[in-house]
């Protein structure tokens, strides 16, 4: 608990409750491959995932974890309110090569301060896979990573 460094330097730490709770909730539905990161979720690290200053984390998975057959990202969207309510942003979470790898807050206006807790989050299944209309932090992701 809280060795940061133990893991290669690049400052993996647990999840926070909330973050925990946000993967959970987000697991919770029913797709081709959830099994599977179910049980990644329970040994995923997270990381720091973007450099604005937002809540986005990068999600790191042991090697030896089963592999899901879900292509990434996950088939389903979060939206964020306020406590009044407001729609202030959103919750998406990535894959890469079938491993959990990144949980991304984005926000419409200012920045989500915190990691949403589950009940301010509602998820919704896409009805289509998404386009190439948000491919930006999924490319980002990749090319840091490889
Ligand atoms: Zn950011």
């Amino acid at each position: 608990m809280g060795d940061m460094g133990s893991d290669g330097g690049s400052g993996r730490r647990p999840l926070t409750s909330t973050e925990r709770a946000l993967l959970d909730s987000l697991l919770d539905h029913e797709f081709d491959g959830v099994s599977e990161l179910r049980e990644q979720a329970l040994r995923v690290t997270a990381s720091t995932g973007c450099e604005c200053g937002c809540v986005t984390i990068d999600l790191h998975v042991p090697e030896d974890a089963p592999v899901s057959a879900a292509a990434g990202p996950v088939p389903l969207e979060g939206t964020v309110v306020d406590a009044a309510g407001e729609v202030i942003g959103g919750v998406q979470v990535f894959l890469a090569d079938g491993r959990l790898a990144g949980l991304e807050v984005h926000s419409l206006d200012e920045p989500v301060p915190v990691v949403p807790s589950p009940e301010l989050v509602s998820w919704e299944s896409w009805a289509d896979p998404p386009a190439d209309d948000r491919p930006s932090f999924w490319q980002r992701l990749r090319s840091r990573s490889a």
